[in-house]
């Protein structure tokens, strides 16, 4: 039984010193405030007790991220500081100890890996990338207010901001120290979802009895595990469903703690721009734009025929994004052996240009799934379908790992070229990229005089442009020429196309499907 009095102490609630969820109640004379005490939350998951159960009138669950405590506090509006070591670093939330999914990201992890390792360059800005002909594969905080970016050329990153200390990428020791933090996570709960090196999905559901507290405090444990063990910040979204929790990490960066409550989610996203709902891919978000949907509330209210012309089949669930509702579960890390993309034509194909307009939009989809992820291909594999249904497949291994779409092109077109001529003609065509592992890190290197650093930087480019304004702002003419010149090509088939740009768009199941995605 749990005993309770109160004792009105300068607005607070003296409540009982019972222990009920572990040993978190600070000593008296630590609070320096002779009777303001803890009153301690309930478990939440062993024993089905919700706080609206236990708390009394103007209680207000509160968690402290610099001494760690947390429980109810009474008065007559949340504390603006920790009763037991006074920082004003707490979070009071009313769903707080009842929410259970989290985001976390490292902030601006390559670069903070460098600056942990060389104090030297703390207090300036720090790129971490390739210098001159290289791309931006991090910036830190200082390097941001200058307007650098990642994926930005840094030769315009330096542009913005000439005394940043340029360093080259040390993929391997960022993937040791990511793999270090994915162990702790792992360690808090076996459903971890990464996103990429340094970002994962965490459902603490049920976990609370095992911990001895809430989700929300052994995040901030993690979190100071993190900072004080491995040296780097990284901010943590705490909500209800994925999509939120991802949002939420990204509104309180760097070092953030930051919640999202399913009661207010649907007020919360309404005026956010519809570019913040996580799944959503670049060209359905300019889509929506161009018909006057701005944001998530304009999205939740607009008429479902208007949606359905505009986001096609996946129309419900990108309202429901919208209205705070997502079902997509955390799935823990599996291992991906291969990432691919293919088409099937409405006619069979038989021309080189029109087979390689098609090839080269499947491999830029495959770039961007793999960039996504932070992986690589170290083999192409090409596949054809005859009219006949046979299946035909040609691989190439390479020399260096890739996830750069010309690399991918360049490799596929030559496997392509040895199928075609004669009457051969193909209803399906496929790329895929196998033996994935890390990106080598060459591409982000200055090689000067190699074609293929040119080609990667303008590359880099391109997704950046393709990043900002939809995968159709920019298009090689290949692309152009099939999908805009319909009678110098009568056998384009448009519906292949735009059946490709629909894969694009729309919640996934898989959130590394998020293109876009750059580190920081
Ligand atoms: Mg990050």
């Amino acid at each position: 039984m749990i005993l309770r009095f109160r004792q009105h102490v300068t607005g607070y609630l003296h409540a009982n010193r019972v222990n009920v969820t572990g040993n978190r109640q600070p000593p008296l004379e630590a609070t320096g405030r002779a009777g303001i005490t803890w009153e301690p939350h309930p478990p939440i998951g062993g024993l089905a007790v919700t706080h609206n159960s236990y708390a009394v009138h103007n209680s207000y669950p509160v968690m402290c991220r610099a001494c760690g405590q947390a429980g109810f506090i009474g008065g007559d509006a949340p504390p603006h500081s920790c009763p037991a070591c006074h920082s004003t670093d707490i979070r009071s939330h009313e769903e707080l100890f009842q929410l259970s999914l989290a985001h976390v990201d490292c902030d601006a992890f390559y670069a903070s890996v460098e600056k942990r390792d060389d104090p030297s360059i703390r207090d300036r800005p720090v790129i971490v990338g390739g210098r001159e002909r290289g791309v931006v594969a991090a910036a830190c905080y200082i390097a941001r207010k200058f307007g650098v970016r990642s994926a930005m050329p840094t030769w315009q990153a330096l542009k913005r901001c000439p005394d940043a200390v340029v360093i080259r990428p040390r993929m391997d020791h960022y993937v040791a120290i990511g793999r270090d933090i994915r162990n702790r996570m792992l360690a808090l709960t076996p459903l971890v979802q990464p996103v990429s090196i340094d970002e994962a999905f965490l459902d603490l559901t049920g976990t609370q009895k095992l911990h001895g507290c809430s989700p929300a405090e052994a995040l901030v444990r993690l979190q100071n595990s993190i900072r004080d063990e491995i040296g780097i910040t990284v901010s943590v979204g705490l909500s209800g469903t994925k999509s939120l929790a991802k949002m939420a990490s990204d509104r309180d960066k760097p070092d953030g703690f930051f919640i999202i409550g399913m009661a207010e989610s649907r007020d919360w996203l309404a005026p956010q721009p519809v570019s913040v709902l996580f799944g959503l891919g670049k060209s359905a978000v300019a889509r929506l734009e161009a018909a006057g949907i701005a944001s998530c509330g304009q999205l939740v209210t607009a008429p479902a025929d208007q949606l359905t012309g505009i986001l096609g089949r996946r129309a419900g669930a990108i309202r429901d994004l919208a209205a705070g509702i997502d079902p997509r579960a955390v799935t823990p890390e599996r291992d991906v052996k291969s990432i691919s993309s293919e088409t099937t034509f409405i006619k069979d194909l038989g021309s080189a240009a029109a087979l390689e307009a098609e090839l080269e939009v499947l491999c830029q989809k495959v770039s961007t799934r793999l960039k996504a992820q932070n992986l690589a291909g170290g083999r192409v594999t090409l596949k054809l379908k005859r009219p006949d249904h046979r299946i035909l497949t040609r691989s190439q291994t390479l020399s260096s790992r890739t996830d750069k779409a010309h690399m991918l092109f360049t490799v596929g077109r030559a496997l392509l070229a040895g199928e075609l001529g004669g009457k051969r003609r193909y209803r399906l065509l496929g790329i895929g990229a196998e033996q994935l592992g890390p990106p080598d890190g060459v591409s982000l290197l200055d090689l000067a005089g190699d074609t293929d650093a040119r080609q990667d930087s303008l590359e880099a480019a391109i997704d950046d442009i393709h990043g900002r304004l939809g995968q159709d702002a920019l298009q090689s003419g290949r692309v152009f020429t099939r999908q805009h010149r319909p009678e110098r090509d009568p056998t384009r088939q448009r519906a292949a196309l735009e059946k490709l740009d629909e894969e694009d768009d729309g919640p996934k199941q898989d959130p590394s499907d998020n293109a876009g995605k750059t580190s920081g």
